[in-house]
């Protein structure tokens, strides 16, 4: 935090971010209507006009320090990318000058060939080009100017998760117009999601970090001894937060301001050394940029403070991992949020058939929901007591159950009006809209205004659930809107069309306990999907209902799903390979010479007490021996048929039977090995063991 008499938060809050505020002071006023304008309508910005905002942005960028720009874009890697070019140029004199022209600031090459594109690029054209994104400001990273763009093929195929994310808005934006304007919004212009990602994270002790060859490859650990004391006495979440931790907050929180990032909320989660931050809700895309920006500066700062972030949906066993809630709504340019309650009976049945629409696209593309959060990191989490069950649901509480109910049965509604509803004429009873006494059970909860989307791993991007979200929805409207605009008796069509949709669409509705086993034994009665891990939910992504709908409304062509299947099965297979391979390392190098040093030092401190007084049994000392030289040839064992399955896996090619594979051979020989060096562990004096212990880095900052 600023110190006393140092500037407030206004007054540096997006100092780092050529905003609006910016915009209008150092643009001409035509300009800067221009480039508005393009903002708001997507108008292409001419080439005269682009010059002059490249050099109002170089200017402003090189007086705060900026030596460099780049094209910042997220490819399929899942991180952010850039490659930065100087301003300079030489001048006559033998000196340079600061250029940056319109034509670099709306479009760079990148060198494509590196990043993946699951086979994109032998079908289509080699290189690749980034396309600025001016919905979303330019920012100062260091002393790089960054431009938010997109990054596709010259052909037009997306390789990168912000082109499908903009698609997707604009389905949605298409189709809810629609809709708005049969219920007489005419001066509604754009309709827009937003969201707010709640991050949680981990933090420990950077020293601590670099000794442990798992967290530094894998970013988990793979092996590891449950200590004394876990989560179980439930002191840690909202707990009082630790100096360190607070000093590292602050100075985030700064970080985060000058580059215009909301965040608001921040405090410890249930487990030890798990905290979250939640910025406030923004446009989609823009929400998106600011994650992955988020990410990065958590993990930046964090190595400042001595401390390392951690990002990892399962740095522990035994203990919770971690997720990002995304909240998210729909709202209209006038700022009518499309996802609250309103006070006309017109605007209610227009809440209730958004909310159906959200229903229904939540029901039709579970599967499409599920496998946008599916990565090797995730399985851990998801179906784990503490993190929604793989299967999707939705809770909407009581009291908007009840009413849907009452609407779909006919039956008067036993709340406040006791008559039957009868859309377009009644108000809706006002059902109280209670943020704190929430299902968090729920893998995707309405909280009064807005959906909690809550199955979103803490490293995924956003982009990928929300694509998802955006174009189903899109869809469920698009078939409402079909039906509407067409019907003789609009009122009538309305109520028959809502009715049938819960009828239909009841099913994914549950308010219990979703962590209950008997949960998910229900819901496999109801018939819902219940795909455990990212091999099983991946090949959806080529279902033909799922690819007619998502190249319908163009938010991806059929090419570009085939290529990120293909990515996605790789990045898991990678994922898990490496951690193979790190656990082999660390058993043979690490653990097992450790735990025969150690068992060796009590054989001898026996043979020695022998030695002087045959009569001592040494009981201890040989009780040990055996049982940790019994376990370092059950290590051994288990090292080598790790290696050896995750060598053989090498002649495997198809990429979805690889990935079975690694899951039904592999992660089981993993757990194997863990489970001997973690008794091990539990048998070995403290000071022996090669590296430090879950104990030490749960509780090691203070
Ligand atoms: P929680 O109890 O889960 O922390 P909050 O009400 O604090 O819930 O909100 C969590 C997140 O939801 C924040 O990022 C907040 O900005 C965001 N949020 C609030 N209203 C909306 C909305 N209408 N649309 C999208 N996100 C929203
Ligand atoms: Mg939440």
């Amino acid at each position: 935090m600023k110190k006393e008499g140092m500037n407030s938060v206004p007054s540096y809050f997006g100092s780092l971010v050529f905003d609006d505020r910016v915009m209008r002071a150092t643009l001409s006023g035509e300009v800067y209507h221009s480039l508005k304008k393009t903002i708001r309508e997507g108008a292409k910005l001419d080439v005269s006009l682009a010059n002059q905002v490249a050099a109002a942005m170089k200017d402003w960028a090189v007086e705060n320090g900026a030596t460099h720009y780049t094209h910042w874009f997220q490819p399929l890697t899942g991180f952010t990318a850039e490659k930065h070019d100087s301003f300079i140029s030489p001048s006559p004199d033998g000196g340079v000058i600061m250029e940056f022209s319109g034509k670099e600031l709306i479009q760079g090459e990148p060198d494509a060939s590196s990043f993946p594109s699951g086979g994109i690029r032998a079908t289509f054209e080699a290189r690749g080009y980034t396309a600025w994104d001016p919905t979303s400001y330019a920012f100062i990273k260091g002393k790089t100017l960054c431009i938010p763009t997109a990054f596709c093929s010259y052909s037009g195929e997306a390789l990168d998760k912000k082109t499908p994310l903009l698609r997707s808005m604009e389905a949605l934006n298409k189709q809810a117009l629609r809709i708005l304007k049969l219920f007489g919004n005419e001066d509604v212009k754009s309709v827009r999601t937003s969201v707010g990602p709640e991050q949680e994270y981990f933090l420990i002790d950077k020293e601590m970090y670099e000794k442990r060859k798992d967290l530094v490859y894998t970013g988990r650990t793979l092996f590891g001894m449950k200590p004394p004391k876990g989560q179980e006495m439930e002191d840690h979440y909202f707990g009082v937060i630790p100096p360190r931790v607070t000093a590292y907050m602050e100075d985030l929180n700064d970080e985060l301001w000058k580059l215009g990032i909301l965040a608001k909320t921040e405090h410890n989660e249930v487990a030890p050394a798990q905290h979250e931050l939640a910025p406030i809700y923004t446009t989609t895309n823009i929400a998106a940029d600011h994650n992955q920006l988020m990410m990065e500066i958590m993990q930046k700062v964090a190595l400042k403070h001595d401390l390392v972030c951690l990002l990892h949906e399962k740095p522990f066993a035994g203990v919770n991992g971690s997720g990002k809630h995304n909240n998210w709504s729909m709202a209209t340019d006038k700022g009518m949020n499309l996802l609250s309650p309103g006070e006309t009976p017109y605007e209610n049945a227009q809440f209730l058939l958004f909310l159906c629409a959200v229903i229904k696209a939540v029901d039709d593309y579970q599967d499409l929901l599920r496998l946008s959060v599916a990565t090797a990191g995730n399985d851990h989490r998801l179906g784990a007591n503490e993190a929604p069950p793989a299967v999707i649901s939705i809770f909407l509480g009581d009291e908007l159950t009840a009413i849907l109910q009452a609407i779909e049965s006919g039956k008067p509604y036993a709340g406040t009006t006791k008559k039957i509803m009868k859309l377009g004429v009644d108000v809706l009873p006002k059902f109280p809209r209670d943020n704190t006494d929430r299902n968090r059970t729920s893998p995707f909860a309405f909280t009064g205004n807005k959906f909690e989307f809550r199955m979103l791993g803490s490293s995924n991007s956003i982009s990928c659930a929300n694509m998802m979200l955006n174009a189903a929805v899109a869809e469920s409207l698009k078939i409402f809107a079909d039906k509407l605009e067409t019907a003789k008796d609009f009122e009538k069509t309305l109520n028959d069309m809502i009715k049938k949709t819960i009828k239909e669409h009841k099913h994914i509705l549950f308010n219990g306990n979703g962590y209950d086993e008997s949960w998910i034994k229900e819901a496999e009665k109801r018939g819902l999907h219940n795909l455990k891990t990212t091999p099983d939910a991946m090949p959806h992504l080529l279902d033909e209902h799922n690819v007619k709908m998502l190249t319908a409304h163009g938010v991806f062509t059929e090419a570009e799903l085939k290529s990120r299947h293909e990515i996605m099965l790789e990045n898991y297979c990678k994922t898990v390979i490496i951690e193979a391979q790190t656990m082999v390392d660390m058993a043979r190098k690490e653990i097992i010479p450790a735990v025969e040093g150690y068992a060796s030092k009590m054989a001898a401190a026996a043979a020695r007490k022998k030695a002087l007084d045959k009569s001592i049994a040494c009981s201890y000392e040989i009780g040990i021996v055996k049982k940790l030289s019994a376990l370092s040839d059950e290590m051994e064992q288990k090292t080598e048929e790790l290696e050896k399955e995750t060598d053989g896996l090498k002649a495997v090619e198809e990429i979805k039977e690889k990935a079975f594979a690694i899951r039904d051979h592999i992660l089981p020989k993993m757990d194997a090995l863990r489970e001997a060096a973690d008794e091990a562990e539990r048998l070995t004096a403290k000071s022996e063991w090669p590296f430090p212990t879950y104990g030490d880095l749960l509780f090691g900052v203070r």
